[in-house]
């Protein structure tokens, strides 16, 4: 999984042969994109061993918060569990990209954060912020699919669109999360934000650290930046949709007094949070 388009570092050492010809865009390093971790150390057919084995963090969580929302899922509707469903795919992607680091993993990949964004998006922008020519979230879930269409085509021709596309979701989304946190006084909803952003701060510092010090861990010989993003992102994931997900509860299904609790033990403080849907009374909560 990535989110930057970079440009390969030359590496010594490379034992992998380049093919060329019809089936290029499939081929072992045919990507533009590499990563700190040394390439076929491990096994003759992985390229990024590590990077592809902590992809398996997907299989993990997608399955485990698919579970865990199943509740809020049946009260707003069927669809939120697309977003953990897509990102079973992103797992798969990510897999496919580190283990060839081919463009057309890379493209994979790529692409499947986007969908997994922007069905969130779809799903999850509060209806208070649509546009004036919007008239309800049918109508705004079209325009987000076109506008992904577009993007998804454009990035063929042009593949940074993707990552700035990727990265203009994500600043709004939390532009809107600071709107809905400045109106909340629930203690347990912002302390679930503070992790949030714990979580995705040390997921980007281990991805940046991984591209640009590159030199500095591989004389240290830890090489292995890249692999605990992957953990880390799927973690801050689970926290920042789960605290997405319960603003668009409160708005859109009050009745059903939504409340965030952790998984295994509510009381663990390490513990994966989720949406407990405790009643059906018309009771509105404060934020
Ligand atoms: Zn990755």
């Amino acid at each position: 999984m990535q989110v930057w388009p970079v440009q390969r570092f030359s590496k010594a050492g490379r034992t992998a042969p380049r093919i060329c010809g019809m089936a290029g865009v499939f081929s072992y390093e045919s990507s533009e994109v590499d990563w700190c971790e040394d390439n076929y150390r491990h096994s003759e057919t992985v390229a990024e061993f590590y990077n592809t084995v902590s992809s398996f963090i997907f299989f993990l969580f997608s399955p485990l918060m698919l579970y865990l929302l199943h509740p809020y899922a049946k009260e707003r509707s069927r669809a939120v569990h697309l977003v953990w469903f897509m990102m079973i795919f992103v797992g798969i992607f990510s897999i496919y990209f580190h283990m060839t680091l081919s463009y057309v993993g890379q493209m994979l990949d790529e692409i499947s954060i986007l969908w997994v964004l922007a069905v969130g998006y779809a799903l999850w922008f509060p209806r208070k912020h649509f546009p004036s020519f919007i008239k309800n979230r049918v109508e705004f879930s079209v325009l987000v699919f076109l506008t992904t269409v577009f993007s998804t085509l454009s990035s063929f021709a042009k593949p940074t669109v993707n990552a700035y596309a990727l990265n203009c979701i994500a600043l709004h989304i939390l532009y809107c999360l600071g709107l809905e946190l400045r109106s909340c006084t629930n203690p347990r909803i912002h302390r679930l934000a503070r992790v949030s952003v714990f979580w995705w701060a040390l997921a980007i510092a281990c991805w940046l650290s991984d591209r640009f010090l590159c030199n500095f861990w591989k004389r240290i010989n830890f090489c292995y930046l890249h692999s605990i993003w992957h953990v880390l992102i799927v973690v801050a994931t689970a926290h920042g949709s789960t605290l997405i997900a319960y603003f668009d509860a409160l708005h859109e299904i009050p009745h059903a007094l939504p409340e965030i609790q952790y998984w295994p033990k509510d009381h663990w403080s390490l513990g994966v949070p989720f949406i407990a849907i405790r009643g059906s009374s018309k009771t509105q909560k404060e934020c």
